[in-house]
């Protein structure tokens, strides 16, 4: 009996387990596999997250040909929260990509912003150019990619040249 007394109480004085959906957003459970963070001084633009990407939701532009730097760009909208490409991240123990317990929300008036969601939603002003301005991505991955990689083979030739001359 004074066992239920306590009990009722405590009931009387704690928070409700009960949420006031949908006058409240629902919280996702613990573990809840969500969006992706990434860490840019931590990458090492080895392109095995946007490899593995099933939807095609994260995408490299190369913007420096001579180091090799690349800007990684992330569409939550289009992300289905596998999380291949935490998996396959070579640097995802030391927090390179991280999968955090929150969903993007839906696209709205707003889009989300911060340094950790990459370059491609900090630059995107209004929602409605999310579809547009990601295809413009897209086009980019693969044209400087290309450039990239003509770029490389035309180091190598050069370097080989240069040898064989010395050794004349
Ligand atoms: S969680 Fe899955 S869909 Fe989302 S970016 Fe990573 S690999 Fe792509
Ligand atoms: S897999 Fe990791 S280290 Fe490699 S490019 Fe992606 S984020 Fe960077």
């Amino acid at each position: 009996m004074l066992k239920m007394f306590i009990e009722s109480l405590k009931n009387l004085v704690s928070e409700p387990e009960t949420i006031k959906y949908p006058f409240a957003p629902s919280p996702e459970p613990k573990g809840y596999r969500g969006t992706i963070h990434y860490n840019e001084e931590l990458c090492i633009f080895c392109d095995k997250c946007e490899n593995i990407c099933p939807p095609g939701a994260i995408k490299f532009v190369v913007v420096d040909y001579e180091t090799g730097k690349k800007e990684y760009n992330y569409n939550p909208y289009l992300c289905i929260y596998c999380g291949a490409c935490v998996r396959e991240c070579p640097k995802a123990e030391e927090g390179c990509l991280v999968q955090v317990e929150t969903r993007t929300p839906p696209l709205g008036r707003s889009v989300p912003k911060g340094k950790e969601l990459g370059y491609f939603i900090n630059r995107i002003e209004d929602p409605k150019e999310v579809e547009s301005k990601w295809r413009e991505i897209e086009e980019l991955n693969i044209k400087t990619k290309e450039e990239y990689k003509a770029y490389k083979k035309a180091k190598r030739a050069q370097k080989a040249a240069a040898k064989a001359k010395s050794e004349e």
